[in-house]
């Protein structure tokens, strides 16, 4: 058997045994593991993982561990800065695994590409993340263990406003929300749309105090800025205070 000491960094903590946080760790492991590996065996799926250091030097998840090694592994707290993910500084655009259908609705509200299905398969939701290059959103962490999975999230809090806060500082998305873009139903496009053309379909109320109307593109939801559009409001200050 062999040993090598571990440090995992602070911000992964909840997703540690509780005598492993915060320390040097002994790790015991026997053949000629990769350090994305022994990462997992810890409990961290590699999509936490922004910088491994392994005796002072940056390694990939590729890098055979050696008896005695010094590891250091970080994750994501400084945003974007990492020397395993390219994070590409283009459109994010998201899957949610089937218990996500609130945090679903926050993501389009704030006008970000979100599939989600309350009937999507664990082997279903790996593959498509892979194709399409979207992050898998998800809960549960061996889901994030996929091989096929290259970017992704584990969500630590089960308050769906609270998981929106926490995707918005994981992918640095303050300031890029685009509210009245996308149908919180389907994820379709909006677009403005006149009164008259949807007067019929108009509350007594509504067509009384509004005057400015959106329609999805795909399955022809009207939206206009009522309440709720001041309460989308408040969450996006919240979030990117
Ligand atoms: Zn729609």
């Amino acid at each position: 058997m062999h040993t090598t000491i571990v440090h995992i960094s602070e911000d992964l903590n909840n997703l540690l045994p509780p005598d492993c946080r915060s320390i040097d760790f002994v790790y015991t492991f026997s053949g000629n593991p990769s350090i994305k590996h022994l990462i997992e065996a810890v409990g961290i799926p590699h999509t936490e993982v922004g910088q491994i250091e392994v005796n002072d030097i940056y390694v990939d998840f590729k890098y055979k561990v050696q008896n005695g090694d010094q590891i250091k592994v970080w994750g994501f707290k400084n945003a974007n800065i990492s020397n395993l993910t390219i994070e590409i500084d283009q459109e994010v655009r998201f899957i949610l695994d089937n218990h996500l259908g609130k945090l679903a609705a926050y993501l389009r509200m704030l006008g970000f590409d979100t599939l989600y299905q309350n009937n999507f398969q664990d082997p279903e939701l790996a593959r498509i993340a892979s194709n399409q290059k979207r992050i898998l959103l998800t809960r549960d962490r061996h889901l994030l263990m996929r091989s096929i999975i290259n970017r992704g999230y584990c969500l630590r809090s089960q308050l769906p406003q609270h998981q929106a806060i926490e995707v918005i500082k994981r992918f640095n998305l303050v300031g890029k929300s685009k509210p009245f873009h996308r149908c919180l139903r389907c994820n379709g496009f909006l677009k403005p749309i006149s009164k008259e053309a949807i007067l019929d379909k108009l509350l007594p109320m509504t067509r009384r105090y509004y005057d400015e109307f959106y329609i999805c593109q795909s399955c022809n939801q009207i939206y206009w800025k009522g309440s709720h559009y001041e309460h989308m409001l408040n969450i996006i200050k919240q979030m990117e205070a």
